[in-house]
């Protein structure tokens, strides 16, 4: 077992276990950089609130399909 591997793999799954318990879907989107910043179960698109708005007043950033 490679003892940093692990690391990169716990790490990874903390990211993903901070975006749950904060109540986001946190699915990555495909082509890109992001993570789904809806609520878990959602319909339609995927979102990423915080990244890729062009400007400030933009409700959302990337959106992508499911
Ligand atoms: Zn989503």
């Amino acid at each position: 077992m490679s003892e940093q591997r692990d690391a990169e793999l716990q790490a990874e799954e903390r990211s993903l276990a901070a975006g749950h318990a904060a109540g986001y879907c946190w699915v990555e989107r495909t082509d890109g950089p992001g993570l789904c910043t809806r609520r878990p179960g959602h319909d339609g698109d995927h979102s990423d609130y915080y990244g890729g708005r062009r400007k400030l007043t933009d409700i959302a950033g990337y959106t992508w399909p499911q």
